[in-house]
């Protein structure tokens, strides 16, 4: 049977074992594949999960849009969400013990989960290049704090995303992210781009240590099979789906 996710060896040690990265299936509602697959695709993971938790997601924009679970429950209504479009706009996702599943959707962009050994306290972020320069990942760390968590008790996980190998930027995007691009050749402003380095500047940006995050560099573009990319496939591409739930 193809294996529907991963885990982070860190949040599961940390004690969050309703976590994952899905390297397989597509969850995209607005995509190419056939409405009753996207609905059977999600079915299977909520079964594979064993929940009663609603799913919580976002009407993700790359912007920097932190949005409390509280909140993305109160716009479900009765709905348990694990099968309809969201309402909300944001790009993160934040539980201070809502019983809820966070989920975010990815392709080529990284998921964060960030998760609180000290409160159970639980994040899922969407950050590709535009957010983390709008500074997503700081923002959503600060609202942890900011409802009790220690920044020294988070744990971070970085999941699968495009690689540096694979992700070749210009001038432009090089500017923003001085600390994570390599030249390609002389002068060409042609330039290989870290985005899970970069991912990893905000985290330590806000106040975490490389001890505390956990990478699991999973390329999407360049990983044999079952992962979504848009610089492969353009809009015709999926989406996978990385989730945690508060503890
Ligand atoms: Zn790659």
């Amino acid at each position: 049977m193809t294996k529907l996710f991963v885990q982070s060896k860190m949040l599961c040690e940390a004690g969050f074992p309703l976590h994952g990265f899905a390297v397989s299936g597509d969850y995209r509602f607005d995509g190419p594949a056939p409405q009753n697959e996207v609905v059977a695709q999600y079915r299977a993971l909520r079964a594979a999960l064993d929940t009663q938790w609603p799913l919580l997601r976002l009407q993700q924009v790359h912007g920097d849009g932190v949005v409390d679970a509280e909140t993305a429950l109160a716009a479900l209504g009765q709905d348990d969400g694990w099968t309809s479009r969201p309402s909300l706009e944001g790009d993160a996702l934040l539980s201070t013990g809502a019983e809820a599943v966070l989920g975010v959707l990815t392709a080529d962009c990284l998921p964060i989960l960030v998760a609180c050994t000290d409160t159970g306290h639980v994040a899922a972020i969407h950050a590709g290049w535009r957010g983390l320069a709008a500074g997503v990942v700081r923002r959503t760390i600060r609202q942890l704090a900011a409802a009790g968590s220690a920044i020294d008790a988070m744990r971070c996980a970085i999941g699968p995303g495009i690689c540096y190998h694979c992700y070749e930027v210009g001038d432009d995007l090089a500017d923003k992210f001085p600390e994570s691009v390599d030249p390609i050749g002389k002068n060409t402003g042609a330039w290989l781009l870290d985005l899970p380095n970069a991912a990893e500047v905000s985290l330590i940006g806000a106040g975490l240590s490389t001890v505390q995050i956990e990478r699991l560099d999973i390329c999407t573009v360049c990983a044999p099979e079952g992962l979504h990319s848009h610089r492969r496939d353009g809009d015709k591409s999926g989406r996978q789906l990385s989730f945690i739930a508060a503890r």
